[in-house]
């Protein structure tokens, strides 16, 4: 089952996504959840309270039901040690306050019970069999009957405290690789005993789990099971296996399935950016021509179109949102108000989401630093409307001028090309990241909505930021270019000039720097222009008909054809890519890898001549023959006018590349520009 969108078949409306669903003993008012995420909220100060205005922001937003982070039956399943865990009746009382604000908004709210098995960074993890996971250090100790016993006793625990505490429901998460989806494959099941072998042994666990939370927790208690629809791992179940399941966990009492995409482990992306739209929508619609109670797709939704799309196709009868919802809590309300085009759209970037979390930091958001902030920021229009002059159009411009407008100031923005973007716009140009072209349209319409005044093609003067209350100077940067010689040779071209369709490269291309930009150039200039959505399925060898046992075809790191030679120089030492996100990082190595890039670490530049690039590596002369040398070696800042603005006597506020070009990205760039524009 294959779809794309365009603008021919977009759904015109959302009459389904926003129609009500009766999920067994409740209704949900329309078909949005918000998927489970962990925030780290609850390690902060005050942590209940910022919960509740994290989950209600949301349920305001409209969403039916909430889903909140993972929470252990028991220690030897959290997710580290001082994790979250619903194990202490009285201690999940405490979590009264979060049901009751969701609650207040119209929402429903189910607290996720999460065992992480040998996921778990914890001593004491525990598995169905002694094997380790290849993303942990700890090896986990085989559970033994009556571990598991015990464990299905600690499931229903768990969600009767949470039903005491005031949630409408758990979700009994059993995809990802995690405890429950750990029993139901060979991979990580090798048990000889009732819970291993035959695949009715593998499935025992989880279908225990479910009638013991039922029995537990009466008729009226709403009970998600998020069942793992593609392993994509060696030896993952086969679409007939999951479908038995699903029937088996349906008979169990669950009233719904989620599903999820993907093992943590899995060398396949499944969220991030490289992943299209949608991709996954055939996995829940296997598992729901299968079953009566309702299905829900989840992972690379982001928009409200592709949300109707799926539904009214037939894939799910859900939508399952984590991330969009971080990126723009009134997601649903702005869909019925007839607002799409005001949403802040997710771009799957994970930079300040996952790679937070990963980091142990609160789960933020690049688009929208309101995220898990929601405390920090005034939404209530100034006292004073002041005039605020904004120089750039940049992501960091962008922002201060849209969040001024909205506060109620005037607000003037110059830029001295002819579009606005900046940066965004050659970042857009790298595979897959033209989910930064919703960024620049949120913005665009943002402004446009508050009367910001936008002046394109207007290099701003001293004079004409005179008279302005407020004055922010949002330049930028420009490509930085090194101090090696010939780097004058016409076969030298910025990472600008490419990315910009302003050079186009040869067939051997050296690419100086192997930071973010680095990567991002030589992957747009592996990848073949024509290469379509429908290639990814390819590249990382998966079984679009989620048939095979992982829904795997092939090797995901199997080679494919590069449209290029590249090879990736840096001078450091050491494995090039370091400063990559955690969670985006390894799916570019790999694709690069794939492509056949080559990195080069610890050279030194000598020279650029007709020859190519020269270099020492190891000690020895090399010479790389590049038809095209692309200088992706950092960036420096554009300060003139704050210079000339200063001996004027009029005092501007930097932010952005402009204050600080090393590790700018448009994470600090956008939270510089909203929080700044607070302070007017
Ligand atoms: P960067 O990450 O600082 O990388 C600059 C690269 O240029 C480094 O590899 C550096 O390595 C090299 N370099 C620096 N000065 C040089 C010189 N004088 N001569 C030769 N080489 C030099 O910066 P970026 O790639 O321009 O990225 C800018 C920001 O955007 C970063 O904060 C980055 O994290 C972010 N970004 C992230 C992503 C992503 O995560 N996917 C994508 C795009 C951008 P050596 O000094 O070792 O040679
Ligand atoms: Fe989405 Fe990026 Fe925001 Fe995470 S940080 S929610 S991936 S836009």
């Amino acid at each position: 089952m294959e779809h794309q969108l365009n603008a021919e078949n977009m759904p015109a409306n959302y009459d389904t996504l926003l129609s009500p669903l009766r999920v067994g003993a409740h209704e949900l008012r329309n078909r949005v959840i918000m998927g489970s995420m962990h925030t780290r909220l609850e390690s902060q100060s005050d942590p209940i309270a910022k919960q509740a205005a994290f989950y209600a922001e949301r349920a305001r937003g409209e969403v039916a039901l909430v889903i909140t982070g993972g929470f252990s039956p028991n220690s030897e399943g959290l997710l580290e040690k001082d994790g979250p865990r619903m194990d202490d009746a009285k201690e999940t009382l405490k979590l009264r306050p979060i049901c009751d604000a969701v609650h207040a908004e119209g929402a429903l709210i189910c607290a996720q019970i999460l065992h992480t098995g040998r996921y778990a960074k914890v001593e004491n993890c525990v598995a169905p069999s002694p094997i380790r996971a290849p993303i942990n250090r700890f090896v986990p100790r085989e559970m033994t009957g009556d571990d598991i016993l015990r464990t299905i006793k600690e499931f229903a625990t768990a969600s009767a405290n949470a039903q005491a505490a005031g949630f409408d429901g758990v979700e009994i998460m059993a995809s990802e690789g995690y405890l429950l989806n750990e029993f139901t494959v060979h991979h990580t099941n090798k048990r000889t005993d009732e819970w291993g072998g035959s695949m009715e042994n593998r499935h025992r666990f989880s279908i225990e789990i479910v009638r013991a939370v039922r029995e537990r927790c009466g008729p009226d208690f709403m009970i998600i099971y998020r069942i793992s629809a593609a392993d994509l791992i060696e030896t993952g179940a086969p679409k007939e296996e999951i479908i038995a399941l699903a029937q088996q966990i349906e008979a169990a009492g669950a009233d719904m399935l989620n599903t999820g995409i993907g093992w943590h482990e899995a060398r396949v992306p499944t969220i991030a950016y490289p992943v299209p739209r949608g991709a996954w929508r055939a996995a829940p619609a296997n598992i729901k021509q299968a079953v009566s109670i309702p299905v829900v797709a989840s992972n690379r939704i982001n928009t409200p179109e592709m949300a109707e799309d799926i539904l009214t196709s037939g894939d799910a009868d859900l939508i399952s949102m984590a991330r969009p919802m971080l990126a723009d809590p009134h997601f649903v309300r702005k869909a019925r108000e007839g607002r799409a085009d005001e949403i802040n759209t997710c771009i799957a970037c994970n930079q300040a989401c996952l790679d937070y979390i990963f980091s142990e930091r609160v789960a933020g958001c690049l688009v929208n630093p309101r995220a898990s902030h929601e405390t920090e920021f005034r939404n209530t229009p100034a006292e004073a409307s002041k005039r605020v002059a904004v120089v750039g159009g940049g992501a960091a411009g962008m922002a201060t001028a849209a969040e001024a407008g909205a506060l109620g100031h005037e607000v003037t923005l110059f830029e001295a090309g002819d579009k606005l973007g900046g940066q965004l716009n050659l970042a857009s140009a790298a595979p897959g990241k033209d989910e930064f072209d919703e960024t620049l349209r949120f913005f665009k319409n943002k402004m446009a909505k508050h009367a910001v005044t936008v002046k394109l093609s207007t290099r701003a003067s001293t004079d004409d930021l005179a008279g302005f209350d407020h004055v922010v100077i949002a330049t930028g940067v420009t490509p930085r270019i090194p101090e090696i010689s010939g780097v004058d040779h016409p076969k030298v071209a910025t990472y600008a000039q490419i990315l910009s369709g302003e050079v186009t490269a040869g067939k051997t291309v050296a690419v100086i720097g192997a930071g973010g930009i680095g990567f991002d150039v030589a992957e747009y200039l592996v990848t073949p222009t024509d290469e379509t959505g429908d290639s990814f399925f390819e590249t990382w060898g998966v079984d679009r008909s989620f048939t095979a046992p992982g829904a795997l075809s092939g090797d995901p790191l199997a080679p494919v054809a590069g449209a290029r030679d590249v090879t990736v120089l840096q001078r450091k030492p050491g494995k090039p890519g370091k400063s990559l996100g955690v969670s985006t990082g390894w799916i570019l190595r790999n694709a690069l890898r794939k492509h056949g890039v080559e990195m080069l670490a610890g050279v030194s530049y000598e020279r650029i001549d007709d020859a190519g690039l020269h270099i020492m590596l190891d000690g020895k002369p090399q010479v790389i023959a590049a038809d095209t040398i692309v200088l992706c070696s950092g960036q420096e800042p554009v300060r003139d006018l704050n210079e000339a603005l200063a001996g004027q006597g009029i005092t501007a506020t930097m932010i952005g590349g402009a204050k600080e070009a090393s590790e700018l990205d448009a994470l600090r760039a956008i939270s510089e520009g909203v929080r700044l524009a607070q302070t007017f």
